[in-house]
């Protein structure tokens, strides 16, 4: 009961790259640079064991930002001449890659830190890819001109690589989808059918984390503006309650998000965020036993996963290293609360 997850990304270490960045530059190259994010890797699955989480993940050390990492293996990709766009309906600018032709993986994408974190882990293993519709909220198109042509064949590689991480043990397969959020309709319409066709065939467990983004500066501002309810999941869950996506992964502690929406994802199991990533404040596990009693109201017991709001990679290490101790333990709290029949 309430097995413990993070979202997915952690600090990346001082010496792999900048830090407090959410696209930081490398700080070596080559073999050094590999054996560096694998390093990084394992560091933080020991961490992540040493905290006491029940479901562990690569922290996404190996890619630079959770989107390019996978679109920089994609043919039919011009990574070199990146552009400045407008992403998340203008939210932010970004310095973004070029799709100029047909769409095809160079080869698998994340073979690497998935064996790796295998390896060296028996707890269950979480694997984060980014969902089709943000990805295309991520690219300038210079070739499809259409944008759910463009999400499809994104869909179809992300499928292929899912398929092979699943082959390399991962337990469950999460696509990130925070354009959800901002475009609710074209999520209802188009985005969780193209996220199902990432999700075809793998027999794995399969989710998707929405959020209202990273702890940053043009998020924090935009979140300002939503207004004291925060009702955005309310147009994309029940497309999401009818699909064939097994958890959902949402915002919830500190955030204007009506806990009464979760019962829209009756049947699924809920991954509820109970740890900011917009606050250097660590939790307490009684804060975080409480968020998880409030969620109980409205998510049986049994479906219930606490888990971090968002991605922590722009934090410091050792405020992440404490929000994961905060989550366990709150988690542990929680179930001698609420345990019993
Ligand atoms: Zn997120």
């Amino acid at each position: 009961m309430f097995e413990t997850a993070i979202a997915g990304s952690l600090p990346k270490p001082g010496w792999l790259s900048e830090t407090q960045k959410l696209w930081p530059q490398w700080k070596l190259q080559g073999e050094e640079l590999l054996q560096a994010k694998r390093d990084a890797t394992l560091l933080w699955i020991k961490a992540q064991e040493d905290a006491g989480l029940d479901i562990v993940g690569d922290g996404e050390q190996a890619r630079q930002h959770f989107v390019h990492g996978f679109v920089e293996q994609v043919d039919g990709i011009d990574f070199e001449h990146k552009v400045t766009m407008g992403i998340r309906d203008n939210r932010y600018d970004a310095q973004v890659p070029q799709v100029v032709g047909p769409l095809r993986l160079k080869g698998r994408v994340h073979a690497m830190e998935a064996q790796l974190a295998r390896a060296h882990t028996k707890k269950k293993l979480k694997f984060t890819l980014p969902g089709p519709m943000t990805i295309v909220d991520t690219v300038a198109d210079r070739y499809y001109g259409d944008k759910v042509k463009m999400a499809f064949a994104f869909a179809e590689l992300l499928n292929q690589e899912a398929l092979a991480l699943q082959a390399d043990g991962v337990d469950i397969i999460q696509f990130d989808e925070p354009a959800f959020n901002v475009y609710m309709q074209d999520a209802a319409d188009w985005g969780v059918k193209a996220l199902e066709r990432a999700a075809l065939g793998l027999t794995c467990t399969t989710a998707v984390h929405i959020c209202y983004g990273y702890g940053i500066q043009a998020n924090n501002d935009w979140k300002e503006k939503l207004g004291q309810e925060w009702r955005q999941y309310e147009r994309v869950f029940p497309a999401l309650a009818k699909s064939s996506i097994d958890q959902v992964s949402l915002e919830c502690f500190h955030s204007h998000v009506p806990m009464d929406l979760m019962k829209l994802l009756d049947g699924k199991d809920v991954m509820v965020g109970v740890i900011d990533v917009a606050s250097d404040v660590v939790e307490t596990p009684e804060q975080v036993a409480d968020t998880i009693g409030q969620a109980l109201q409205f998510v049986p017991k049994n479906r219930l996963f606490p888990c971090t709001n968002c991605g922590l990679a722009p934090m410091s290490r050792e405020v992440a290293e404490g929000k994961l101790r905060a989550l366990a333990a709150g988690a542990a709290l929680a179930r001698s609360r609420y345990g019993g029949a």
